[in-house]
C-alpha cells in the first residue's frame, strides 16, 4: 500500500476492494487528451500528473 507523502496515510490507486475511502482521487480533463490529476484523499494535496489520449482515439470513456 502506499502512503502519501504529505500527510503519510494509506492511499490506494485504484479502487479494487471496499476501501472506497483511501482511493487517490482521479479527475481527468480534456476530451481527446486526457489530463489526469491525481490528489490524495485524506489531505487533498496533488500527488501527480498523468495523461493518455482516451476518448474518440480509443473508445475510453474517462
Ligand atoms: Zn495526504
Amino acid at each position: 500500500m502506499a502512503k502519501c507523502p504529505y500527510c503519510e496515510k494509506p492511499v490506494i490507486l485504484k479502487g479494487f476492494d471496499s476501501e472506497k475511502k483511501d482511493e487517490v482521487r482521479r479527475e481527468v480533463y480534456g476530451f481527446i487528451k486526457k489530463e489526469v490529476m491525481y490528489s490524495c484523499p485524506h489531505c487533498e494535496r496533488v500527488l501527480g500528473f498523468g495523461s493518455f489520449f482516451g476518448g474518440l482515439i480509443t473508445g475510453r470513456p474517462r
